[in-house]
C-alpha cells in the first residue's frame, strides 16, 4: 500500500491547479460567497471543457477513461481552493446512477446533456421530518395510468432552485415495511406544481425547502424498479458516505501559515516564531496529514476491489470533526481580528478564518451525521449489533 503520487497524476494536479487559479479570482469568489451557491454555470462548463466534470468515465460517455487517483487529486483541488462544485458533483453522482441502472432512454436524454454540463440534478431525499431515517420519507408518489402524481415537501435540497431536475426518493407503498416501499425518480423541475424557497445556514450557504403539490411527471422519470428506491439510493448514499473533507483544512493550514508568516506579534517578531503559534499550526498539519491519508486510503480500497464501507465514514467523522476542532483552535489563536468576517477589508486572511468556523459545523451534518457514520463504523466496521 503506498499513497504518493505517481509523476503522471502529479502532471494532471498541476494543470488542473493552473485551470483553477485562473478560474477563482478574488471577484468570482466574491460573488460566490455573496449568493450562497456552490455552483456557477460558466465555472461549472469551464470543468467541462478541461474534461474535469467525470474525468474517470470511459470515453464513450464522454468521460477520458482516468484512474482514481486523477480523479481524486482533483476533488481534493476542488475543494482545497472552496470551488462551487456541490451542483456538478451531485449531478455526477446521479448520472453515475442512471449510467448503472437507467432505462435506455433515461439515459439518451440525460447523460449527455449532463456530460456537456447542460444538465444539472440537485438531490431530493431529506424532509423536514426526516433527514439521519431517510427511509422514513413519507412524499407520496401516486400512479396513475402511465404517470406518477407527486406530494409532499423536501428540506435541504441544496441547488433545487437552479437544477434542472432533482432526484427524488417518494413513497409508493405505503403499507410495505419502510425500507421496501421507496422508489427513486428524476422529477423535472419546470413541472407544474414544484416551488422551491431558500433557506440559508449559518455558513451562508443558500439551500432550498421544497415543496411538490400534485406534480404529474411519466413513468419514464422512474429510476429503477418501483418500490426499489432503497437499493438504488444506497448507491449514492455510499458515494456520499465515502468522502472526506481534509482538503478544507490544508486550506486553513495555507491561510494560517501565511497569517502567521506576515503578522507581527506584540514583540515586534513574526507570530510565526511564537511557540504557542507553532504549537497550533504544527497540530492542524498533522490533522491535514491524518485527513488526507484516511481519505486515500478509501480510494485505495476502491482501486484494489474493496468496498471502504466503515473507512468512508471514518474518513468522513474524522476530517469533518477535525476540521471544526482545527477552524475554532486558530480562531481562537489570531483573537478577535479572527472573527473578521469576509467583507470587512481589515479581516486577517481575507476573513476565512471566520468562514471556516461556520462553514466547518455543517460539514459534520451534510452527507450523514458524525452519529450517524459512527453507527456505520460500529456495525459495519466492528461488527457490533444495530
Ligand atoms: C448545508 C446542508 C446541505 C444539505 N444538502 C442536502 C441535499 O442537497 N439534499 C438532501 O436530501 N439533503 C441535504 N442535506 C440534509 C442532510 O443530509 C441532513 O441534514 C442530515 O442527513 C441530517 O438529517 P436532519 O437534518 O434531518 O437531522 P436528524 O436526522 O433529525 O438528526 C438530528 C440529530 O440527531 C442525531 N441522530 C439522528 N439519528 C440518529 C441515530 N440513529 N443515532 C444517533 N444519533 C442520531 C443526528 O446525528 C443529529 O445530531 C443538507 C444539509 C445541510 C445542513
Amino acid at each position: 500500500m503506498h499513497f504518493q503520487l505517481d509523476p503522471d497524476t502529479v502532471a494532471y494536479r498541476d494543470e488542473v491547479r493552473r485551470h483553477l487559479a485562473q478560474a477563482m479570482t478574488p471577484e468570482f469568489e466574491e460573488r460566490i460567497y455573496r449568493t450562497g451557491v456552490s455552483h456557477d454555470d460558466d465555472f461549472a462548463k469551464g470543468l467541462v471543457d478541461e474534461g474535469y466534470f467525470a474525468p474517470r468515465w470511459p470515453v464513450e460517455f464522454g468521460g477520458q477513461n482516468r484512474g482514481a487517483w486523477d480523479e481524486q487529486v482533483l476533488r481534493e483541488e476542488l475543494m482545497r481552493t472552496d470551488a462551487p462544485m456541490y451542483l456538478s458533483e451531485t449531478t455526477r453522482m446521479v448520472a453515475s446512477i442512471i449510467r448503472a441502472v437507467g432505462t435506455p432512454t433515461m439515459k439518451d436524454r440525460i447523460l449527455g446533456g449532463a456530460m456537456k454540463g447542460d444538465i444539472t440534478i440537485a438531490l431530493g431525499f431529506t424532509e423536514p421530518e426526516c433527514g439521519s431515517d431517510v427511509a422514513a420519507a413519507t412524499t407520496r408518489a401516486v400512479r396513475d395510468g402511465d404517470f406518477w402524481i407527486i406530494n409532499g415537501s423536501k428540506m435541504f435540497t441544496t441547488n433545487g432552485h437552479i437544477a434542472d431536475y432533482v432526484f427524488l426518493l417518494a413513497r409508493t407503498s405505503p403499507d410495505k415495511p419502510k425500507h421496501k416501499g421507496l422508489t427513486m425518480f428524476l422529477v423535472p423541475l419546470d413541472s407544474d406544481g414544484f416551488e422551491a424557497q431558500g433557506v440559508w445556514t449559518l455558513s451562508g450557504e443558500r439551500t432550498n425547502i421544497t415543496f411538490y403539490s400534485d406534480v404529474r411527471i411519466s413513468d419514464e422519470w422512474r429510476i429503477g424498479d418501483v418500490d426499489a428506491g432503497w437499493h438504488v439510493l444506497g448507491m449514492s448514499l455510499q458515494d456520499e458516505h465515502a468522502s472526506g473533507w481534509g482538503p478544507h483544512i490544508t486550506r486553513l493550514l495555507h491561510h494560517v501559515e501565511q497569517w502567521a508568516a506576515t503578522t507581527p506579534a506584540e514583540d515586534g517578531s513574526p507570530q510565526l516564531t511564537k511557540t504557542d503559534v507553532r504549537r497550533r499550526i504544527a497540530r492542524v498539519a498533522m490533522e491535514d496529514e491524518v485527513s488526507r491519508l484516511l481519505l486515500r486510503r478509501c480510494i485505495w480500497m476502491t482501486e484494489t476491489g474493496q468496498t471502504p464501507f466503515a473507512e468512508g465514514p471514518m474518513s468522513k467523522v474524522f476530517s469533518t470533526e477535525a476540521l471544526v476542532r482545527a477552524s475554532q483552535d486558530i480562531a481562537e489563536m489570531v483573537g478577535p481580528d479572527g472573527v473578521r468576517s469576509y467583507f470587512e477589508p481589515t479581516a486577517p486572511e481575507g476573513g476565512r478564518f471566520e468562514h471556516l468556523m461556520r462553514f466547518s459545523l455543517g460539514t459534520t451534518i451534510y452527507a450523514g451525521t458524525s452519529e450517524v457514520q459512527r453507527s456505520i463504523i460500529a456495525q459495519r466496521g466492528l461488527g457490533l449489533p444495530r
